[in-house]
Formats: structure tokens, sequence, C-alpha cells
């Protein structure tokens, strides 16, 4: 970055329009809070995100943004400003949930709480994405680069990312913002790795009484789940794992003969996530060998299948890249300061971990018991977290007379920015 390309965010605070456009974003903010209720009522979960994506999508139109285009999996983007002529930024929030489509999704309203599942994982960024969609075509007169603009499918659990995946084969852009989390000073920077397996133990089976002795699946896989509980995982680089589910059998009478285990493992770190995930595999391999070395196994052996479901790459970036910068920037603008710690798993992993700077950035007001049928969002100064994208965005791609701290490194014609 010359000097010449530095941003001073207090000249872009004292833009007149940008000024303006502060103020419209934080006036509907009740607007925004009601597209986020909307969003939320309409239920979404992971691979079956079509409602969502639709009314997604009609909202989106509604803002100005151009081009608006949904793929045949539910991601939708929209085009501000000069995107193939100067640096590119992708925006977007993810429409999926983890909630099954029975899941009553709808949402109460007490004094400045909403409550309902998914209200703010990730209804609130999908809300905040538009109100900054809004904004950026407000000014988009101005803009030196350019802006892609919408929601992805695919970022919880067995989804894998692949919507941010899908996205990154369609698009060419210099820098990815994800609007997601509960925080409002959180920027995530860093990523961190995930790797989740399902892992199908059969078995014999035979009658408790008559077949006593045979082994069982069910045992095999409780001797998993208690042996990865005992593994010692460092503090730093966090590095956790979590038997999230065993299931099986059907009655206390019946010797197990399927049982199901799903686990997640996840790390800052590479190579500690390798180090794990060779030791769960050697703990099941041991537990059924185990099982079956003190069984009577004429009948048949205890075997398992470990199926990955998830493989999310780690990541990180310097603490000084473009994007990082603006990010900081643009929630110090709205005076928030900006708590960056934490790595964490979120659709920034995939960009990050291909060289790609890539942030997430919050949503604006206060989540919590998020994954949990009590999610609940406070709109406490919910208005903060667009304004601080919208920040973010400028310092980014440029506004007429202040440079982009981004670099048009993918495009060809980057002269015009220069
Ligand atoms: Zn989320």
């Amino acid at each position: 970055m010359s000097d010449e390309s530095m941003i001073s965010t207090a000249s872009l605070l004292k833009n007149r329009r940008v000024q303006s456009v502060l103020t419209s974003i934080k006036d509907r903010e009740s607007v925004t809070i009601e597209q986020q209720v909307a969003l939320s009522e309409t239920a979404a979960p992971t691979f079956d995100e079509g409602l969502r994506s639709q009314l997604f999508q009609d909202l989106l139109v509604r803002t100005g943004v151009h081009d608006v285009l949904p793929d045949a999996d539910g991601n939708v983007i929209g085009r501000i400003g000069n995107v193939g002529n100067g640096p590119v930024l992708m925006i977007t929030a993810h429409l999926d949930t983890v909630f099954d489509a029975d899941t009553d999704v709808a949402v109460t309203k007490k004094g400045a709480k909403l409550y309902g599942p998914g209200i703010c994982d990730d209804s609130r960024g999908l809300a905040a994405v538009l109100s900054v969609a809004k904004a950026l075509v407000e000014i988009e007169d101005e803009l030196s680069g350019g802006i892609l603009i919408g929601a992805n499918v695919c970022e919880e659990g067995k989804g894998n990312l692949n919507g941010i995946k899908q996205l990154m084969n369609a698009y060419n852009f210099d820098a990815f913002i994800t609007v997601d989390g509960a925080t409002p000073d959180r920027l995530i920077t860093q990523a961190t790795g995930c790797l989740s397996y399902v892992v199908e133990f059969e078995g014999p089976g035979g009658h408790s009484f008559g077949n006593f002795g045979r082994p069982s699946a069910i045992h095999a896989a409780a001797r998993s789940a208690t042996a990865i509980a005992d593994i010692s995982v460092p503090e730093e680089p966090k590095t956790i794992y979590n038997v999230g589910v065993l299931r099986g059998g059907v009655t206390e009478t019946a010797i197990g003969f399927s049982c199901r285990m799903e686990i997640d493992l996840r790390s800052t770190d590479d190579r500690e996530l390798a180090i794990l995930d060779t030791k769960v595999r050697d703990i099941i391999i041991a537990a059924v060998e185990r099982e079956n070395d003190i069984s009577d196994c004429e009948a048949g052996r205890v075997s398992f299948d470990m199926r990955q479901t998830v493989d999310i790459p780690t990541g990180s970036q310097a603490p000084d890249a473009p994007l990082v910068h603006a990010a900081a920037e643009g929630l110090r603008s709205v005076g928030l300061e900006p708590q960056m710690q934490e790595a964490a798993t979120t659709d920034a992993n995939v960009p990050i971990s291909r060289g790609v700077q890539a942030v997430c950035m919050p949503g604006g007001g206060t989540g919590s018991g998020l994954h949990s049928t009590n999610e609940s969002y406070d709109i406490t100064n919910s208005h903060l977290g667009p304004q601080a994208v919208f920040i973010a965005a400028l310092l980014a791609v440029g506004l007429t007379g202040i440079s982009p701290l981004l670099e048009a490194e993918s495009k060809v014609n980057c002269e015009s920015t220069k």
C-alpha cells in the first residue's frame, strides 16, 4: 500500500453524502428489523434455503442493486458500482439455519429483544446486508470499485461452506466480507479449520439375555466416545472436539446392532487438527477391536464406517491486510473498538484459505442462545452494524477523491483506479 492510497477514515466521515447515507441507515433501521423478522420466519434449513432465498432476492431487488442473479443452489448476488473496473468486494450473509423444517420459527418481541430460532444467526446478517446494499446504491455514482452483494447457502454444519465455495468459482473478487455473528464489536480475521464425521457402527445384535456376549455396536460407539472425551488438546492454538450425536438401539433387551456417532473437530492450526484427526481415528479402531476381542463373534463382528461430512480449511492473514484495516476502521468509525482475538469458522474461511482477504463483521445488535431454539436478539444500537460494514466497504473499494485500500489484483482493467 502506498502512502497515496492510505485512506483517512476521518476525511471519509467528513464527506457530506457519506454522512447523509449513514443517517439514512439509522433512520430505516425499523424497516431493517422488520425484514430481519420476515426472513427469520421463513424457514431455511441447510440444503433447503429456497423460500428464504426467494424472499431475500425480492428484497435485494428493491434496494436498487443491479443484475440480481440467483443460482441453482439458492445463492443470490447483485452488483453495485464498477465491477470489472477497479477492486471488487463481495459482501454476503448466509441464508441457512441449523433448524429443521419442523421447527417453529415464529418471532416474538419483548422489550428490546426478539426471540426466535435463527433471529440472529444469520437473519440479522441478511437484513444488515440489505441495508448496506441500499446505502451503497445511494452513493454508487461515486464508488471507485465494485461491490458484489447478496446471500449464500450452506454455511452451517454439513453445508460445508459450499455456498461460498460456489461463489468463489462463479465470481472474481479481491476481498470478501461475511456479515455474521452475535457480538457487535467482534471482528473475525482468522479461520478455524473444521473436520466432521458421521460414524456408523454395526454389529450382529441379538437378545440381551439369550445372546449375551455378542459384540454390541452401541458399546463400541460408547467406548469410542468415552476415549475421545479423554483426549487432551492444546488451549493455544485453540483445538476442540465434540461428540454431538450418539444414537442407536431399539430397546434395553436388544443388543445394539447399530449406532450412529457424529463428531466435530476444530483447530486454528492445521497441524493440531491433523494430530487430533489421527487420534480420533485410532480411538475408534481400537474401540471396535476391543469390543470384538472381548466378545463372542460367532454371529458376527462389530464394524464401522466413517464418512467425512465437513472439511473446512484453516487459514490466517496478515493483521495489517487492507481489508482487515478497512473493517476495523468501519467499526471504529461507529464508536466500537474491534475485538479481533478469536478465530472462528465462518464463510470467510474459504477465501482466506485461498489467499483472498476476508473478514467476518457483525450485523449490529447482540445475539444470544445461537443454534438453540432459545435464540434471541437485542436490537439496541443495531444500526451500528450496517453503518460499520458500509464504511468498511467504502474504504475497501474507494470513493471519488479517496483511493481504495484494496488493489484490483485479479482484474485486467485496474488502471482507472490508480
Ligand atoms: Zn452464522
